[in-house]
């Protein structure tokens, strides 16, 4: 199928982009690396009437360390490759490094963003998975206001989010990494590239362990738990996956994916620690 009939507006800048936002609103969309929204307006998932492409804005292709703050900051046009081959990402957001590689294919990193995997809200998608393990933010730009959103609230279901019709998506925050902190991630797909089915991210520190499901709610779910291990660390997990609210699909039913929550959360905590 092909797209309903659209006006492609190129945005020069960040400015640009915001008006075509206020005057289109809900009849407006973004358009970043196009890798998810192609395949939506090809179906006819969603047929707005403006098309505003951001991918070459220059003033957000940017990705910055924010020193005071204590984040790595990624604007709306920074692709995904351009983060993971950064050559310091494994001291700035570690987390982050390990997480790339299971995210499609490089071809698909190369055009996509992260701000457009986070404004997305895949539940099976990777970045906000990170995003929300770690505890970033969502910076959100109106042309009247600016608005800072944790990742937790920001996501509010499938496909779904706290951003309004007229927000961009500015920017994401990821946390730096803090002395003491390890992390890992992992999941389990059909095939290496594949959505996840089920995806686990941990923060592990000497007292604490933060740990991140994606693939089983309808948004990432983040549990804090204390630093648990052997029998009580199991039942902590076996909590979590019953917590989740699996639903049997036609890919897995809702006891495996509550067992692919032990198995994968055990063995990322147990890598991270
Ligand atoms: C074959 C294939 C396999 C894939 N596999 C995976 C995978 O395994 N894991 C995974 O996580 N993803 C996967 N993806 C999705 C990919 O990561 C996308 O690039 C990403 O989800 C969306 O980023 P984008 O920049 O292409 O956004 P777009 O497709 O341009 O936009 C996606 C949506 O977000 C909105 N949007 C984008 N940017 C902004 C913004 N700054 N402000 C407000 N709204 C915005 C758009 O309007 C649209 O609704 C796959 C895609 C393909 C084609």
């Amino acid at each position: 199928m092909k797209p309903s009939q659209f006006s492609y507006l190129r945005a020069e800048s960040t400015q640009h982009a915001l008006d075509a936002l206020h005057h289109g609103g809900a009849d407006a969309r973004i358009m970043a690396g196009g890798q998810s929204l192609m395949a939506v307006l090809n179906m006819r998932l969603s047929q707005p009437r403006w098309i505003v492409d951001i991918s070459r804005t220059d003033e957000l292709n940017v990705v910055e360390v924010d020193t005071n703050d204590g984040y790595l900051v990624v604007k709306a046009a920074a692709t995904q490759g351009s983060v993971e081959w950064r050559k310091t990402l494994e001291q700035e957001v570690p987390l982050l490094r390990h997480t790339f590689p299971y995210i499609s294919h490089f071809q698909i990193r190369n055009r996509g963003t992260v701000c457009g995997s986070v404004a997305h809200a895949d539940p099976s998608a990777e970045l906000p998975l990170v995003l929300a393990t770690l505890g970033g933010d969502v910076i959100l730009r109106s042309k009247k206001k600016k608005r800072r959103l944790p990742a937790d609230a920001f996501f509010q279901g499938m496909l779904m989010t706290a951003r309004e019709p007229h927000e961009l998506v500015e920017a994401v925050r990821f946390p730096l990494r803090k002395p003491g902190e390890r992390f890992a991630f992992t999941e389990f797909s059909a095939r290496h590239g594949d959505f996840a089915l089920v995806a686990c991210a941990a923060v592990v520190t000497d007292d604490s362990i933060r740990i991140g499901v994606g693939g089983v709610a309808d948004r990432p779910v983040v549990e804090q738990l204390p630093r648990l291990t052997g029998d009580d660390l199991r039942a902590a997990l076996n909590d979590f996956a019953w917590k989740l609210g699996a639903q049997d699909d036609a890919h897995v039913s809702a006891s495996q994916r509550r067992h692919l929550v032990r198995h994968l959360g055990w063995k990322v905590i147990q890598e991270a620690m």
